[in-house]
């Protein structure tokens, strides 16, 4: 028995043992491997503005400790679960050791809608969650981000917490921080531009060039957005978008900055058009040459699989496709998937590029910060490329036997220790 159930953490299980399978890692070494190092739950009381007390359960995962600090976002959403916030602490430790980063991963997450809070509650259950987390996290031992239902602005506010208690400015204790806090440029635009990154690169592999290839964009936060406008900035048309509010698709093409600007104002995308409204259970079936995924976990099932009409796959949301739906994409060699810890990798790749910056107390340009992220993303895809060659195995095979070859290849060698 463990504390790590429901349907997300059965499919990060899944995943591994599928791993584990192929990289034939005796069945003594998986749990290891698999089951968080890790885990607090707290409960974070707020006063509500209308007087009365509202308590929040919060959760943070560490999975493994081998290769340093853990990291991770955290997520604030009414799906945060135990199991859930475990499973993304397992992709984010294949997630950074594919890129090659000195982390192990983490999640975090509290049971909420952001949205059913005001602004003064928000900041008050921000403040309390860091607070409760305080003897758990350090900038050496586990160092937070934003993920769904997060921002910038709660990563300042953990920053400033944390900075209390310590007495000091303690920057390094989260990243996804606002530039005027010691964020480091191009953080917020990493995820959405690493992932239009190496779609341009998958379109190359299939004869496709970026400039008038179509795109279809599910969520419209952070990652979602950012990749829709790339998208554009690249040459791309994209024809449809969505967001937990409206979906809109155009076969001639959707006014991506008009779209950005209506969220920028309103907060979501309802209400921008009425002609464009599309079935969101849909959206992802049309046609088009890249399709980003950049919601929730588990939306392409295998029903949904077998009717893609893309020629890319660009996973933006962590855990977008289950195992069953991969298994029906595997009979699809004309769709290349670029699996979530290789898509999505932009995000946490510029956080360690922040949490260098802030340990050094040394800043780079926005040029810079875009030439390192863009190698290490063409490092990891050409290592992913070369090792689903040589193994005969999908894309997603390939890049998480990396991450998991590279964990398990350090607690061999460190020993049972962390
Ligand atoms: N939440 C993001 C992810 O899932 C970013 C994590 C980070 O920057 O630490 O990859």
């Amino acid at each position: 028995m463990s504390i790590y159930i429901g349907p997300v953490f059965d499919m990060a299980r899944q995943q591994f043992e599928l791993i584990a399978d192929h990289l034939a890692i005796p069945a003594d070494e998986r749990p290891r491997l698999l089951y968080p190092k890790r885990a607090v739950a707290v409960s974070c009381p707020i006063h509500r503005d209308d007087g009365t007390t509202a308590v929040f359960q919060g959760y943070r995962v560490q999975h493994h400790l081998t290769l340093g600090p853990t990291k991770g976002g955290t997520r604030f959403a009414l799906s945060v679960d135990i199991g859930e916030v475990a499973a993304l602490a397992v992709w984010m430790s294949w997630k950074c050791a594919l890129a090659g980063l000195p982390y192990g991963g983490a999640k975090g997450g509290i049971t909420v809608d952001p949205r059913a809070l005001s602004l003064r509650e928000l900041e008050a259950l921000s403040r309390r969650y860091m607070q409760e987390m305080i003897p758990f996290v350090g900038p050496h031992i586990d160092v937070m981000a934003p993920d769904m239902g997060t921002n910038e602005q709660v990563m300042a506010w953990f920053m400033d917490t944390y900075s209390m208690y310590q007495g000091r400015t303690v920057t390094e204790i989260v990243t996804g921080k606002p530039v005027a806090t010691g964020g480091t440029l191009g953080r917020r635009e990493a995820t959405g531009r690493g992932v239009i990154h190496l779609a341009e690169r998958a379109l190359h592999l299939q004869g496709i060039a970026p400039t008038g290839a179509t795109a279809i964009v599910q969520g419209f936060g952070n990652v979602g957005s950012v990749a829709a406008i790339t998208a554009v900035e690249r040459g791309m048309t994209v024809l449809g978008v969505s967001d937990h509010t409206a979906c809109y698709f155009d076969p001639k093409g959707l006014d991506i900055a008009a779209l950005a600007q209506h969220a920028a104002t309103h907060g979501v995308l309802a209400g921008y058009s009425t002609e464009a409204l599309f079935d969101p259970a849909e959206l992802l079936a049309q046609r088009c040459d890249v399709l980003v995924p950049a919601a929730m976990e588990r939306v392409i099932t295998p029903d949904l699989a077998a009717r893609l009409q893309c020629r890319v796959l660009a996973e933006g949301a962590n855990g977008p496709t289950t195992p069953d739906a991969d298994r029906v994409l595997e009979q699809r060699p004309e769709i290349f998937v670029i699996p979530d810890i290789l898509c999505n990798a932009g995000g946490v790749v510029v956080s360690y590029f922040e949490w260098v910056q802030d340990l050094q107390q040394f800043f780079w340009t926005e040029a810079e910060v875009r030439d390192r992220l863009n190698q290490i993303l063409d490092r990891s895809f050409a290592q992913v490329m070369a090792r689903a060659h040589q193994d005969g195995v999908s894309t997603r095979t390939a890049a998480m036997a990396i991450g998991v070859e590279k964990v398990r290849d350090a607690k061999r060698m460190r020993g049972l220790f962390p």
